[in-house]
């Protein structure tokens, strides 16, 4: 069964056509890429899915229609994105953004079994959670952003480029998470603009180019030579 499906979604930002009607899907449990040069429409891609930017089209969740323009709204249901540039507040502890990512829940037990279960999959954070998150590496920063993701238990979860910036050692500790995460059942969206970053993760990838889906395609039939 299919956890999400997105239907003639278009985008625009003023004259720009920046998303011509896009056509995809994510069945239960799957990993998949969008993959797609520097402008090519990513990330309005995943803001449109989540209603941030004003779209036509459709979006549905489990069969369900996701209201548009209604970020709140997706978040409760589940689609949570990493946005580019991690969104996580600089002045705020990591513990206090940890926090923000569950403000919806307020049973006490509950968000103590989400904040053990995060803590134990990026065991850095565990050591800095009364430091400041703009004091943290790029790495930890991209890490307590997926780890505050985590914190609202979504049942899809769109990452932005979350390699952006990143030392490819630390990409691969992140990669490896979300791995792990999918095989844990979680359904995942990963934009990278770099194929050989979602070899090993995704069997499908949809590839973006000036706004559509110019095709669809197994990552690991493609030829690495980066
Ligand atoms: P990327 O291409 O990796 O998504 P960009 O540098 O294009 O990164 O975009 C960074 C931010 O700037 C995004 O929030 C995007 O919406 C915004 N942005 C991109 N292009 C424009 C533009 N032409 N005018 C205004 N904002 C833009
Ligand atoms: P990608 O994430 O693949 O780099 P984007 O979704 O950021 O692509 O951008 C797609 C197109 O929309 C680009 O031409 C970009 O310049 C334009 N764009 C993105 N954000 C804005 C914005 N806020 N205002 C105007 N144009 C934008």
């Amino acid at each position: 069964t299919r956890i999400l499906e997105v239907e003639g979604l278009s985008a625009r930002y003023g004259h720009v056509e920046a998303l011509r009607p896009v056509d995809l899907h994510v069945e239960d449990g799957e990993l998949i890429a969008i993959l797609g040069p520097n402008g090519a429409g990513k990330s309005t891609l995943m803001n449109a899915i989540m209603g941030l930017v004003p779209t036509e089209g459709r979006v549905r969740f489990r069969g369900r229609d996701v209201p548009r323009r209604a970020p709140a709204e997706a978040a409760a249901l589940g689609i949570v994105l990493v946005p580019e540039g991690r969104g996580i507040f600089a002045p705020m502890t990591v513990a206090e953004n940890l926090e923000l990512g569950a403000y919806l829940l307020s049973d006490k037990r509950e968000f103590a079994r989400r904040h053990e279960r995060v803590l134990s999959m990026f065991p850095r954070l565990k050591e800095r959670l009364t430091q400041t998150a703009g004091s943290l590496s790029g790495g930890e920063q991209q890490m307590l952003a997926v780890g505050r993701a985590l914190m609202a238990e979504p049942k899809i979860l769109l990452l932005d480029e979350p390699s952006l910036g990143l030392a490819p050692r630390v990409i691969e500790e992140i990669l490896q998470t979300l791995g792990e995460l999918n095989r844990q059942g979680l359904s995942i969206i990963l934009v990278e603009q770099k194929a050989p970053l979602v070899l090993t993760l995704a069997r499908r990838a949809y590839l973006l180019s000036v706004g559509t889906i110019a095709a669809e395609i197994d990552p690991r039939t493609i030829k690495s030579h980066d």
